[in-house]
């Protein structure tokens, strides 16, 4: 059914494509959506300390910016700070702006560690089970939503080809993506010093229902941890930023003929208040476990953006601060407590065990 085969989409860099079509807009200027992946309570992939959702705000914040030193160019967020938007109103923001383009900005995470690279997908069509994967864990936010299994036309989070078995795709719009896509991936591989991990198709659903060249970027691997601190510094970001700013650049230069369609983007929902997390009533009678996350010289305000997302966080304060996530009087509790941490990134995490506040070893709180 579908004209390119995921094989193809592989070399995209020798791919011809002939007669696409310009922009079906009549906009003045060239409209881009910048949706930043995940945000508020959806964390998005973290791994060592690294926060998906973070890493692609930033980005997506600074491809904005440079995109704004073009006067033919606009762009439009779906964020533009730390706040929880559900798939389908990043869709509804795109489709009522008649963008140009459309440019979700995501980090990737696997469990083998040392996987690593960038790749750009389009909507589409994959028994690739590596590509599945990235799919499902993409799509999983919406089981948040109260609705989803309703909204999302009956899509099964342990299903990720159910995207596609839903919706009509539209071929449409697949060649510009992919053009969009191969650009991406060679800014990656040449001017941001990525493993290019090539152009690649998957149900996401963030990108069914949007009506114009749409792409998903893995900017690179959270779970690797030198890659995950490059997307966490300012110079990887800027770099990465730079690298997708000019991919957009140069599809525009290509496809975009200006009309003249003015149009005033509405504002981007304001940040939910962060939450300052008062820790749980210390039971300080008897034998109380905490999980000890990091020891810092730097004071941090006790909120979950602050801890990769744990709530319920206290702090011993001294000439370092130590910070601990959880308190139960029971030590199962606290092994789970444990691996809630590790999972979000503190590898290094362990129990700590207090008798009527004073600190004793485990094992002595164990007898
Ligand atoms: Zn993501």
């Amino acid at each position: 059914m579908m004209g390119i085969t995921v094989k193809k989409l592989f070399f995209t860099g020798m791919l011809m494509i002939s007669g696409l079509s310009v922009s079906a807009q009549n906009n003045a200027k060239f409209r881009v959506v910048l949706d930043a992946g995940h945000g508020g309570n959806d964390f998005g992939a973290t791994y060592h300390g690294f926060v998906e959702k973070n890493n692609a705000l930033n980005v997506a914040l600074k491809v904005g910016q440079l995109l704004d030193k073009d006067a033919g160019t606009q762009v439009i967020y779906t964020r533009k700070t730390d706040v929880f938007i559900p798939l389908d109103e990043r869709a509804d923001i795109a489709n009522k702006s008649k963008a140009d383009i459309f440019v979700s900005i995501h980090c990737n995470a696997n469990k083998n560690t040392a996987a690593s690279g960038s790749e750009t997908y389009v909507m589409g069509v994959t028994r690739n089970a590596a590509n599945l994967e990235v799919a499902r864990k993409e799509n999983e936010v919406v089981t948040l939503e109260k609705d989803y299994k309703v909204k999302y036309d009956g899509y099964d989070p342990n299903s990720p080809e159910s995207v596609i078995g839903m919706t009509v795709i539209q071929e449409e719009y697949l060649d510009q993506s992919i053009e969009l896509a191969a650009g991406i991936q060679e800014e990656f591989d040449n001017n941001v010093g990525r493993k290019n991990r090539g152009v690649k198709q998957a149900g996401f659903l963030v990108l069914r229902k949007i009506y114009m060249p749409r792409i998903l970027i893995e900017m690179g691997f959270v779970s690797n941890k030198e890659e995950g601190a490059f997307l966490s510094s300012e110079e990887g970001q800027n770099k990465i930023a730079e690298g997708i700013a000019k991919a957009i650049l140069d599809y525009k230069k290509e496809y975009f003929v200006p009309g003249t369609e003015e149009y005033v983007a509405p504002e981007p929902k304001k940040v939910d208040t962060p939450k300052v997390i008062t820790p749980k009533a210390v039971n300080v009678k008897g034998i109380v476990y905490k999980i000890q996350i990091s020891a810092s010289s730097k004071k941090l305000e006790l909120r979950p953006n602050n801890f990769n997302g744990l709530d319920s966080i206290s702090v011993e304060e001294g000439s370092i601060n130590k910070y601990f996530y959880g308190n139960t009087n029971d030590y199962d509790e606290s092994k789970k407590d444990l691996e809630r941490a590790k999972a979000k990134g503190y590898t290094s995490a362990f129990i700590v065990a207090y008798k009527n506040g004073k600190k004793i070893s485990v094992k002595e709180a164990l007898r």
